[in-house]
């Protein structure tokens, strides 16, 4: 099917970085570990444009990730800028994005990415707790993210911020106030990338030698969708949830330990929705909970997130059946309803 909105990702390796923040391990994370040369690129945004249905007129946008974009050599940015900026002036793309750290953000810089028609800029922030951003070397403060932030927003790019749940010193009760933060800053989205103990990382060997603790998948489920719901509440776009589980990233692959799961935005999503079903069916006016047992519930979703309401393998729906005694549970799909919405019907 066609799609309104494409990303040609170019990953811009782990040059000019002098951080090593304990869970980066960015060659392995991006499978690319030396510079491009400009033909490299422009053969690779050539073949990924070439495969695009422009028929529907999609926004495209050319995306650098994988490093601290601003960090690097400026004459390496502007070799990477140029080249995407003359795909924005070819009108085969409408804009550029990147990712960076907070302590790269400053008036030069944001000029520089103005001129080359970045329109999206994301912050690695990671955590709003000093300690948690010391305890993982993030070499960043808290200050530094809301300097950051005021600035990007003053020079009206779109303003993206990473969150990692699980990092060394947090917890789910201190991811939340870092979520309750980040919605005082406003960001345009966000993606959430629960910390998972990558190999050849300071955190593996911190694993290893039993001085981390990873977050477990449930915690990591329960802190991101604490995130998810209050985002959306606020209008945010949660444009990821987990990382791609791609061949380098995967339980059998790179990934030592950690909230790892192939469909992690589905379980937290089935988290929003339980507890979404459950404040409904408990705030139904005239329904007394004890009656309900025998009687048939239907729900309307928008339609592309039936599984997501059903839960992983159906535990949303079992688990609804089992505490309410419902006799039968019916989700029905309806295209035009706003996302993460629900409606129910007791009867
Ligand atoms: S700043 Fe980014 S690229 Fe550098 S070590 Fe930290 S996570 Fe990796």
């Amino acid at each position: 099917m066609a799609k309104d909105y494409y990303v040609v990702p170019i990953f811009v390796p782990h040059q000019g970085c002098p951080h090593d923040c304990v869970f980066c391990n960015q060659k392995r994370i991006s499978g690319v570990d030396r510079q491009l040369k400009s033909e490299e690129i422009r053969y690779e945004i050539d073949s990924i444009l070439s495969t695009l249905d422009y028929d529907h007129n999609p926004r495209v946008e050319i995306a650098f990730f994988g490093g601290s974009f601003t960090g690097i050599d400026v004459p390496l940015q502007e070799m990477y800028l140029a080249i995407g900026y003359d795909y924005v002036q070819r009108g085969l793309v409408d804009a550029l994005r990147l990712s960076t750290r907070p302590d790269y953000i400053d008036d030069e810089i944001l000029k520089r990415l103005k001129r080359y028609g970045v329109a999206v800029v994301e912050l690695g922030v990671q955590s709003m707790h000093d300690d948690v951003l010391v305890a993982s070397n993030r070499g960043h403060s808290r200050m530094d993210v809301l300097r950051a932030c005021n600035l990007i927003k003053s020079y009206g790019f779109t303003l993206g911020v990473q969150l990692m749940p699980g990092l060394p010193d947090d917890s789910v009760s201190r991811f939340k106030e870092t979520v309750d933060q980040v919605l005082e800053i406003a960001p345009d989205i966000i993606r959430l990338y629960p910390t998972l103990v990558i190999r050849d990382t300071a955190l593996a060997l911190d694993y290893e030698a039993g001085l981390y603790q990873p977050m477990s998948l449930e915690d990591a489920v329960q802190a991101c969708a604490y995130g998810l719901e209050r985002f959306l509440e606020r209008g945010i776009d949660v444009i990821r949830i987990g990382l791609q589980p791609t061949e380098a990233v995967s339980e059998s692959g790179d990934v030592l330990a950690g909230p790892f799961h192939p469909s992690f935005r589905q379980l937290v999503e089935g988290e929003l929705f339980r507890r979404r079903l459950m404040h409904e069916i408990e705030a139904m006016e005239d329904m007394d909970l004890a009656n309900l047992k025998g009687k048939k519930l239907n729900i309307r979703c928008r339609e592309n997130q039936i599984s997501s309401v059903s839960g992983l393998n159906k535990r949303n729906k079992e688990a609804l059946l089992k505490k309410y005694g419902f006799s039968n549970i019916k989700i029905i799909g309806v295209k035009a309803m706003m996302p993460y919405t629900i409606v129910i019907e007791v009867f």
